[in-house]
């Protein structure tokens, strides 16, 4: 029977993340199981690779801090881009909440997030209808990241680090013996081992329900319209959001076009058409939870009818059809990642990112690890993400997801 210490499930950036730090902190029997035949075909393959520090509450801020400081200092190239992130509001009680999470984030170590009136927005983004918008909040180090260059980093350091994937074998159950990890059962065989980190995304709550836990990690689809402007974007162009209805859009950057194909999902290709190329969406209300990903041609004009509102040159551009994705975000109820230990002896989560989970990656691998390894995470206190907090009511309160 094969033996190894710790299992991670799933290797999507989160479990790539998790195996690289806690091989750099020297555990050695770590073991990455994907269900796929490559990586990327979760929601780190659909993902746009927004990186950002302007959040509502204080743990979020300090996730996105320290990550952003990450790969800004990473010796590996994930192409992170500070092109910036700017939410406008077109309510005086929108620019209130921008203006009070922005203080926050000073207070809590954002270097260069400042509150913009309509004429600097103009500015920013010449093609904005502007009329009714009372400022925005506008954050220069925020911006954009190759999710799959992310998890390429990680699994490749993981590997050289001496930890293992195996692909094509699907965990389809944990099993437990006095409340105390034993084994994964896959459909290649069961593998003993003395630790489980749950790192599949949208799908955890199955695997969980093994072993008896009611994980709140729901699935719902996020597409994502892709379309080319007859004329050059504005240079410079950040990440835009509409703070009252979470439409927004930014240049597209070619580095996974879709979901990754059946071939090989380790390559990106970054061509020169982000000029051009713009992506636009917001969060469907009526999307329902499921694990559909299939894009739905409906979207497309619900969305273009948003751009028309806001910005006639974004309604004017041309569609790329096949280019338009659709992936999953992992819902918590309380919109926060879910991490840590639980009463079962040997079993993590690093779930439940609610769409910030590339972002949130480095933070998460090394919260994870110190836990493992230690007990605790000493780098950052991330006791109030862990799974207690849905029995004890202790929930956190985020506005700013889109
Ligand atoms: C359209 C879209 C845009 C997004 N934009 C952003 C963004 O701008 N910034 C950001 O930070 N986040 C964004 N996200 C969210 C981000 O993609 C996720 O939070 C992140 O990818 C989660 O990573 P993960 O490794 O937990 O999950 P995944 O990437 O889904 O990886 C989970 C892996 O587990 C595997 N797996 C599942 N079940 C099993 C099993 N039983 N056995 C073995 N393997 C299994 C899957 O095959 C998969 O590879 C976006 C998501 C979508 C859909």
């Amino acid at each position: 029977m094969q033996r190894t210490e710790t299992v991670i499930i799933g290797g999507g950036v989160v479990g790539a993340s998790v195996a690289y730090h806690l091989t750099e902190r020297g555990a050695k029997d770590v073991l990455i199981l994907e269900r796929e035949a490559v990586q990327g075909r979760g929601s780190t393959g659909a993902a746009t690779g927004g990186v950002r520090s302007q959040f509502e509450t204080e743990i979020n801020i300090k996730l996105s801090l320290y990550s952003l400081d990450f790969f800004n200092n990473w010796e590996y190239d994930c192409e992170y881009d500070p092109a910036g992130y700017l939410f406008f509001a077109a309510t005086d009680a929108q620019l209130e909440y921008l203006k009070q999470s922005s203080a926050r984030q000073r207070e809590l170590g954002v270097r260069d997030v400042e509150i913009i009136d309509a004429d600097d927005i103009k500015r920013i983004v010449p093609f904005l209808n502007c009329d009714d918008i009372a400022g925005g909040s506008f954050g220069k180090h925020d911006g954009f990241i190759n999710p799959l260059a992310v998890m390429n980093g990680f699994t490749d350091a993981a590997l050289r680090n001496g930890a293992e994937i195996q692909f094509e074998t699907q965990a389809v159950a944990i099993n437990t013996k006095k409340e105390k990890i034993v084994s994964v059962e896959t459909n290649k065989g069961v593998i003993e081992c003395e630790n489980v980190v749950l790192c599949t995304g949208a799908w955890a709550k199955q695997l969980a329900a093994t072993v008896d836990i009611d994980l709140p990690v729901s699935p719902q689809r996020r597409q994502i319209v892709w379309a080319r402007a007859a004329e050059p974007l504005p240079t410079g162009l950040p990440m835009v959001i509409d703070i009252g209805t979470g439409f927004h859009f930014r240049p597209a950057k070619d580095w996974n076009s879709g979901i990754p194909a059946r071939t090989n999902a380790r390559h990106s290709s970054f061509s020169n058409n982000e000029n051009y190329e713009i992506i636009f969406a917001f969060p469907d209300p009526d999307e329902p939870s499921s694990t559909n990903t299939a894009f739905d041609d409906s979207f497309i004009d619900k969305v273009y009818q948003r751009a028309k509102l806001r910005a006639p040159y974004l309604y004017e551009t041309e569609l790329v059809r096949e280019k338009c994705r659709a992936g999953l975000y992992e819902n918590s109820p309380d919109h926060h990642a879910i991490l840590g230990g639980c009463d079962v002896k040997g079993l993590y989560f690093a779930n439940g990112f609610s769409g910030h989970g590339v972002m949130h990656s480095p933070a998460t691998g090394r919260a994870l690890s110190e836990i493992i390894l230690d007990g605790k995470a000493s780098f950052l206190d991330v006791s109030c993400l862990s799974i207690e907090r849905f029995s004890t009511g202790k929930l956190l309160h985020e506005t700013a997801f889109i």
